[in-house]
């Protein structure tokens, strides 16, 4: 549907030979788009420093990394000229989502269910954190949130940190329906879209959702980049999350020896240092690439491929897919399953060998919800790569031919 890099890649199999590398591990890392790497390449020759220079090309360059920051907002339904509204350029989800829980204010209680990937699960420990069960649907979810927040003592702010697509399972999080909930409970909301975001459109306008989280690299662009896109208020009232260059107005040496600083009032706050201006341009280029062909037939694409995988999956002897939510669950290209008698890690080390398919297999950084998901008592090693709990996962994006689908 839209070309990728390394679909070229062919790697050696056991039986002799070379077979077409199928990269179904796209829920880890996406291809890069062949037209993000063709804009990076047009640009790379010319780029300098950022908000620094008052050369040509690091005027160039400011240009682009702020067009690119306007590109992000538009993709997510943001008016970039909302005061109210920032997005912040960060290294990834789970960079975004630490500078979040930076940012809280003291005393927010946060919400989170236990079935999320641990970026979403961690950066809350140092505050009042209520972890809610793994729910059993959508309508569930919504119902665990609701009481929780009833029952929670009312003072103080209130987050809610949700995934839009599982990366284990890829369910579909009811994140509207849990939006208004938590609205109405006085909680504002996160999204982590890391999962979302290449399948779906992610409008934060429509969600309702106060921030959206997610990483380029999930996105057909190259590693480095993420963003955190939404309310400006406790991102500008917060200390900046690294102190540096960029992020400070005006320094001072005060006669005591100390040091006074006033500190941005934009984004630039949370964003010290040079930035990752290729990565910010990669990462909008892919934002206009998926937008100009549109979440409607990328959708579409992905559900014939998932249908064809459930189907292909339910004809192989002692499979068994992973799910909270059933097998009506809408899902996006990302498939978790057991197969009885099988070592997760041996079958994704003979999917590499013997077929040339690249998938992983283990917990996924979702250790909880493999536990639930595989109904395992609490204790055991449970560690990453233990063999104990693991799964294999295939997951698939724009760039992926039926075939590899078939193999
Ligand atoms: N959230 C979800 C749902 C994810 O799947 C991932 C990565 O797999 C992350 C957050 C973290 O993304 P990153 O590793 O780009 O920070």
């Amino acid at each position: 549907m839209l070309p990728v890099l390394g679909t070229d890649v062919r790697v050696p199999v056991a039986a002799g030979g070379e077979r077409a590398y199928a990269a179904l591990d796209q829920a880890a890392s996406a291809p890069a788009l062949v037209r993000v790497w063709e804009d990076v390449a047009a640009y790379a020759p010319y780029y300098g420093s950022v908000h620094r220079g008052a050369g040509h090309l690091s005027r160039l360059s400011t240009e682009l990394f702020e067009q690119s920051r306007a590109t992000v907002a538009d993709f997510l339904g943001i008016d970039s000229a909302d005061p109210d509204r920032q997005v912040v350029f960060t290294r990834s989800t789970t960079d975004s989502l630490n500078l979040l829980a930076h940012a809280l204010p003291a005393g927010t209680r946060v919400f989170v269910f236990e079935t999320e990937h641990h970026a979403s699960l961690l950066p809350w420990r140092d505050h009042h954190t209520v972890v809610l069960d793994a729910p059993d649907s959508p309508a569930h979810a919504v119902a665990l949130l609701d009481r929780a927040l009833a029952k929670a003592p009312a003072e103080g702010p209130r987050l809610l940190c949700v995934t839009g697509a599982s990366n284990v399972t890829g369910e579909l999080w009811p994140v509207a329906e849990l939006t208004e909930v938590a609205h109405r409970h006085g909680a504002r909301v996160v999204l982590d879209a890391a999962q979302l975001v290449p399948h779906h459109r992610v409008d934060v306008g429509r969600l309702g959702v106060d921030w959206v989280a997610f990483s380029g690299h999930k996105l057909y662009a190259p590693f480095g980049a993420g963003v955190l896109a939404g309310r400006a208020d406790w991102l500008r009232a917060a200390e900046p999350y690294l102190a540096g260059g960029g992020a400070s107005r005006r320094v001072e040496r005060r006669p005591d020896g100390g040091l006074d600083v006033r500190w941005q009032e934009s984004a630039a706050r949370h964003e010290a240092g040079s930035p990752n201006v290729i990565g910010a341009y990669a990462l909008a280029s892919a934002c206009r690439a998926l937008a100009d062909v549109g979440f409607d037939r990328i959708a579409a694409r992905e559900r014939t491929l998932l249908a064809r995988l459930r189907r292909g999956l339910a004809d192989l002897p002692g499979v068994r897919v992973l799910s909270l939510f059933g097998p009506d669950a809408e899902r996006v290209g990302v498939v978790s399953f057991v197969v009885d008698g099988w070592s997760s890690a041996r079958l994704a080390e003979a999917l590499s060998a013997e077929w040339a398919i690249g998938v992983r297999a283990g917990l996924f950084c979702a250790h909880p919800l493999l536990r639930v998901l595989l109904g395992a008592a609490p204790g055991g090693t449970g560690e990453c790569g233990g063999g104990e709990l693991d799964a294999v996962r295939v997951s698939f994006g724009v760039g992926t031919p039926d075939e590899h689908v078939d193999r």
